[in-house]
């Protein structure tokens, strides 16, 4: 089912996370929250690391770029990244924006600087381990929509505390968002946090649960997202797997040493047998 949904292309989608530091929505599971105490300032890269590595990567074969922020963030800086990063890659290159909440004007914004997509989720029990409403999530997502950005989403970040009830809702809410992928991701503990102290999802379990995913979400959602990379999932349906440099929130590393690189993704598709797309992403494009 997944081959077909995918018309038997995988992906590698590509993140660079161009800042660090404190965030005071405070989502449990993420590394920024001010709250954990573990980023004390807030870093940006530099306008050339960030061209230089989406270079990198879209050169390594990676069918999208991402920039990812923390939420608090300024949506102005990030627009004039974006704008740069636009019109350093080129035309032909897939740009999509991972960063804070926004309305319809900011969605315009986005698109008029030369994103495509944004990735947004209504993360796990948002509202009550965050200080983000799910319904502020929801406004973000269709406001892209209006403004004919495509979304990527994900059933995220998977715990062991989380009921299938909870997994099915969140599996069925991402089906509606009419996303280029969903799929289900694992929270990494962070240690010393509360949230730490629920342990890690096996690998075999994610597998599972991003098969019982693919199946709840039909064939009109061309990928199924599994993150971190990893072989059992990919085996079990997921299609798209993900490079990351920079920043992210599962690290307490500024540069993060948990990022796969696009020749590394590829590498674990192939070994399932999957073929990978080359040039930019189809599902992106609607060209499926
Ligand atoms: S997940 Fe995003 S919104 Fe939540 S604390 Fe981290 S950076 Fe902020």
């Amino acid at each position: 089912m997944s081959t077909e949904a995918a018309q038997g292309l995988a992906e590698v989608h590509a993140q660079v996370g161009i800042n660090a530091g404190p965030c005071p929505r405070n989502c449990a599971f993420c590394s920024f929250a001010s709250c954990h105490g573990i980023f004390k300032t807030a870093t940006v890269l530099g306008l050339e690391e960030i061209i230089e590595r989406c270079d990198q990567f879209q050169q390594a074969g990676a069918n999208a770029i991402y920039l990812m922020t923390t939420a608090n963030f300024s949506f102005v800086e990030f627009l004039e990244i974006g704008r740069e990063v636009r019109a350093a890659l080129g035309p032909e290159a897939v740009l999509l924006a991972n960063t804070g909440d926004f309305g319809r004007e900011g969605a315009e914004a986005l698109r008029q600087a030369g994103f495509q997509g944004i990735y947004h989720a209504v993360r796990l029990r948002e509202g009550k381990v965050t200080l983000i409403k799910p319904e502020t999530r929801l406004r973000t997502i269709r406001a892209a929509q209006e403004a004919g950005l495509s979304i990527a989403t994900c059933v995220e970040p998977v715990g062991g505390e989380h009921s299938v009830e909870e997994l099915t809702e969140m599996t069925l809410l991402t089906r509606d968002m009419a996303p280029i992928f969903s799929g289900a991701a694992r929270r990494i503990p962070i240690p010393g946090t509360i949230l730490a102290r629920e342990g890690i999802v096996t690998e075999a379990e994610m597998a599972l649960i991003l098969a019982v995913v693919r199946l709840g979400i039909g064939y009109d959602v061309p990928l199924n997202c599994t993150h971190e990379p990893n072989g059992m999932g990919v085996l079990a349906g997921a299609s798209i797997l993900w490079a990351e440099e920079g920043s992210n929130p599962r690290d307490v590393q500024k540069q993060t040493n948990r990022g796969y690189s696009v020749e590394g993704c590829q590498t674990i598709l192939r070994e399932a047998h999957w073929k990978v797309a080359e040039g930019p992403s189809p599902a992106v494009l609607g060209k499926r």
